[in-house]
């Protein structure tokens, strides 16, 4: 991203390290600030990255929603630029918001494209965040065992890299798939099996909680301890378990209301577990308070139907009913809820559309002229920026007597006459220069890295290629030529001066009966006299 402002890398860095460090709130606010600066610009590139990232910070924060507009925007701005490697990565976290979205297949269809393109690609940190989104998938789709394949190469190819804050988002997800098992296990009647199984979610839970303390990543670090503590609770090691939420709720800064509920009802179900009801059912009240109010859906189901289990066991019938009635309910908007997510998504899908087809013709307009669809005044400009220092020649060519193809023929003739002419322009250099329409019916030709002479002959070719071009089939009898000036510099003047020589080379041309190229001062010609 070197080719960008400082302040917005800088931005850019911020937000990728406060991500890093789990403080999703604070890295959000970085990324939208780089994003509306980069489609102010407009960038792309920057937004489809800010978009990717955003939508991982949303997704962290539990705001899934957000999190897929975001996912499917960098998608959809990744996929018009055709770079595959990026489109993979935004694929990857689009595929883990649909699965938390509860749509598996799309989840499904997209891990498995990132990680094709990622596999066709060179960043192996890119393939193992599709192959950990892929893993992911699969172990929801109940088919574990290959999910786990893949995370583990995840985990390898993140230790390989030194890279340890991915390594231990890979390891919980890879602790998650044996819960998985562990639950398959439980349900089909093999508590050894399930025993096993979660010891080895602990110690996968573990060295993420090792990994996660070292880079820094709070929320890698709070889903970890967590789980353990919830992997803990069910093997019945009810102090360890609470040491864990311990060191959970002992770490700095605001969770974020998602990773809280997942706390308290995770402390709520290991009081319950030791026997502590009247402190289970005051934490998952407040729990559910949280989730009501933060309206997070599925927290809210989990805590009721964990609450209305321990008002139960306490033997408060009355209490016991009205929760149960509540999860009833909540699970019954949740049965529902999946048709509405699905017309939300659809209305993404929409708007992402419109919003992209919108950017891009902002794009366009910033560096491409209307009429021509060629470069534009700024883009030259950039061009020569770009090109400040090292040597190249430059030629400013203009339309002879032009007002008159205007006046004899009609504007909408004079239109087509300077299309026809960005054409010819484009054909004549094609990749040896840069063409663009500096206003009017005048255009600037920037050779990079050319001498005079190579530079005269592209200018001449292009002088020719007009001045020869049957032009009667848009109107009898039109006629169209050319004036050109050029200079050519080594790099030690500025731009502003090489423009200026050549513009003075463009008025000694039409001083000189026009259709004409003039390079080097030429004693020959008349620069006086100005013949309209
Ligand atoms: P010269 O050979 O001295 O350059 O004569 P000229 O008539 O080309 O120069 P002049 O600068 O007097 O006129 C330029 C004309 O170009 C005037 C303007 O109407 C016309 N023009 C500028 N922009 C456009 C455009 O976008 N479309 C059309 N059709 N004409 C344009
Ligand atoms: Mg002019
Ligand atoms: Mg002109």
């Amino acid at each position: 991203m070197s080719d960008y402002p400082a302040g917005l890398i800088d931005g850019f860095t911020r937000g990728t390290h406060l991500l890093r460090a789990g403080l999703c709130d604070e890295a959000m606010v970085e990324f939208r600030a780089v994003y509306a600066e980069a489609r102010h610009l407009p960038d792309e590139d920057l937004m489809a990255a800010c978009l990717c990232e955003m939508g991982w910070c949303s997704y962290k924060l539990g705001q899934t929603e957000q999190a897929l507009e975001c996912a499917m925007g960098a998608r959809g701005l990744r996929q018009r630029q055709g770079n595959t490697t990026e489109l993979a990565r935004a694929m990857a976290v689009e595929a883990i918001v649909f699965l938390d979205l509860g749509f598996s297949d799309e989840a499904f269809d997209l891990s498995a494209e990132a990680v094709d393109l990622a596999q066709a690609g060179s960043d192996p940190a890119i393939l193992a965040f599709a192959l950990n989104a892929k893993g992911l998938v699969l172990a929801v789709c109940r088919e574990t065992e290959l999910g786990m394949a893949l995370i583990e190469r995840a985990v390898a190819l993140a230790a390989e890299q030194a890279n340890i804050a991915a390594e231990a988002y890979y390891l919980l997800n890879l602790g998650f798939c044996h819960t998985k098992i562990a639950e398959e296990a439980e349900t089909f009647g093999e508590p050894g099996r399930a025993i096993g199984e979660r010891e080895a979610a602990i110690d996968l839970s573990e060295r993420a909680i090792v990994r996660a303390e070292s880079s820094g990543d709070h929320w890698t670090l709070r889903v970890a301890l967590c789980n353990t503590a919830e992997m803990l609770g069910l093997q019945g090691r009810h102090d360890l378990a609470l040491a864990y939420l311990e060191r959970h709720s002992s770490l700095p800064g605001d969770p974020g209301p998602s990773l809280r509920i997942h706390y308290l009802y995770t402390l709520g179900d290991i009081a319950l577990r030791s026997g502590d009801l009247a402190q289970a059912s005051s934490i998952l009240e407040q729990a559910l308070a949280l989730a009501d109010s933060t309206q997070q859906l599925d927290h809210q189901v989990n805590s009721a139907r964990k609450l209305a289990e321990v008002l139960e066991t306490m033997g408060d019938a009355a209490a016991a009913l009205a929760i149960y009635k509540r999860f009833h309910a909540l699970y019954v908007t949740q049965s529902g809820e999946t048709a509405r997510r699905r017309a939300r998504i659809e209305a993404i899908r929409a708007e992402t559309e419109q919003w992209r087809s919108r950017a891009t013709t902002l794009a366009d307009q910033a560096l491409n002229d209307a009429l021509t669809g060629i470069a534009n005044r700024r883009s030259f400009d950039q061009i020569l920026n770009r090109l400040a220092g090292t040597p190249i020649a430059l030629a400013v060519l203009d339309l002879d007597h032009f007002k008159s193809v205007n006046d004899r023929f009609s504007h909408i003739v004079g239109d087509a006459v300077l299309q026809r002419v960005a054409r010819a322009i484009v054909d004549q250099i094609g990749p040896h220069g840069h063409a663009a329409r500096l206003g009017g019916e005048e255009f600037g030709l920037i050779f990079p890295d050319a001498s005079e002479a190579i530079a005269a002959a592209f200018c001449e070719g292009v002088r020719i290629a007009i001045s020869c071009t049957d032009w009667s089939d848009m109107a009898p009898g039109l006629e169209v030529t050319a004036s050109i000036g050029l200079a050519a510099g080594d790099g030690t003047a500025p731009s502003g001066e090489l423009m200026q020589l050549a513009d003075n080379r463009l008025y000694i041309a039409k001083h000189n009966g026009r259709d004409r190229l003039v390079l080097a001062d030429d004693p020959n010609l008349d620069k006086q006299r100005w013949r309209a």
